[in-house]
């Protein structure tokens, strides 16, 4: 099971891995984490993470600034083991994790669960030993394997800019002669610095065990839902649901403010979302942003969808090219919800995604 990739139904996933799972529970083996293995650009002062408790055993750690890390993570302590959901922009993110969460709890890391295959909640994976299960979506595995984490237009425009912005920082640092400033520039530019030696050590590494629709962990008392509820944010998203805890972690799926749309299936995300309203839940740990309360952040995520295709589809009809369109797509009847929006335009990776779906080439 832990090497070959699972693509069942449900109810044969539910029996095949809490059998397993058990099995493995006996010979569940010490974590491996000193000194020796820190990674390349890995060197910060302060935490890096703030492990906010959501309900016993379940923290949302999310970064502090110290470290480049991008996503959150959620934590889930079991009886036995701890399970990380989403692993950061880089070996060094993930490692300082794992060495922060020696505070909440000893118990190893067991699981990894990637909620999607973006560079941001992947490219810590290869810290984990092989001890450690990663689980995603076949097509999480599938996207990683390929490839496609480390090239096009997401990571080029979030981590192929830090060269850039290193300059733009040194520049600033040498105009400025505030000593307040110039310790903020400092800072910011030795975060950015460290970030790019860790970039350079991400050998991406995809999920070994995988599922195309539902997996159950039963561990201890607790049970944990890995669901695909269709294409979204990628074309594999995995949501984890506690159904206990009445608690769901959504990955990019849902977050606090806008998603980056540049891989996303924009007209299915409406009824995915759907989906997930349909399930159980109180709160979300999404993948980026603080804890939301409720199920009204889906409404607000959904409107925005929609007007969003409708704006692109008519634009996309009237032959504007799709640089053009980013710039007059306006949503800003969407600014109560999302008060980041507050000017026309959107981004154009968003643009040149949902015209590729109309011309059929979206990947
Ligand atoms: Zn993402």
């Amino acid at each position: 099971m832990h090497r070959a990739g699972l693509a069942r139904r449900w109810l044969v996933l539910a029996v095949l891995v809490a059998g397993g799972v058990t099995a493995i529970c006996a010979a569940a083996p010490p974590q491996t984490s000193s000194s020796s293995d820190r990674p390349p650009g890995s060197v910060y002062t302060g935490p890096a993470f703030r492990f906010n408790k959501v309900a016993e055993g379940v923290y949302h750690a999310v970064g502090t600034g110290a470290l480049a890390v991008f996503c959150n993570a959620s934590i889930i302590v079991n009886e036995n083991e701890a399970i990380v959901i989403d692993t950061h922009t880089t070996p060094a993110g993930a490692w300082a994790l794992r060495e922060e969460l020696k505070a909440i709890t000893p118990k190893p890391v067991r699981y990894v669960i990637n909620t999607h295959w973006h560079f941001d909640h992947s490219h810590g994976n290869q810290i984990y030993g092989p001890n450690v299960d990663i689980i995603g979506s076949a097509f999480t595995r599938q996207m990683i394997a390929g490839g496609h984490s480390m090239k096009g237009r997401g990571i080029e425009r979030f981590i192929g800019s830090i060269p850039s912005q290193i300059d733009q920082l040194e520049a600033r640092l040498a105009a400025s002669t505030d000593p307040a400033e110039r310790a903020k520039l400092q800072a910011a530019l030795d975060v950015q610095k460290n970030h790019l030696e860790a970039t350079k050590a991400v050998v991406p590494t995809p999920p070994n065990v995988t599922l195309t629709d539902q997996l159950v962990l039963h561990r201890g008392a607790r049970e944990i839902r890995l669901m695909f509820l269709g294409r979204g944010h990628t074309g594999g998203d995995v949501v984890v649901y506690l159904p206990e805890e009445r608690l769901v972690m959504t990955g990019d799926l849902l977050v606090e403010g806008t998603s980056y749309m540049g891989d996303a299936y924009a007209a299915d995300w409406i009824e995915t979302l759907d989906r997930l309203k349909a399930l159980e839940f109180d709160r979300v740990l999404p993948g980026h942003g603080s804890v939301l309360e409720g199920k009204a952040r889906i409404d607000h995520w959904q409107a925005y969808l929609r007007d969003f295709w409708t704006e692109v589809q008519a634009l996309h009809r009237a032959k504007v090219p799709a640089d053009e369109a980013a710039k007059r797509i306006d949503m800003r009847a969407h600014a109560h919800n999302y008060p980041a929006i507050t000017a026309p335009g959107v981004i154009p990776d968003n643009v040149h995604r949902a015209y590729e779906l109309m011309d059929g080439k979206a990947q």
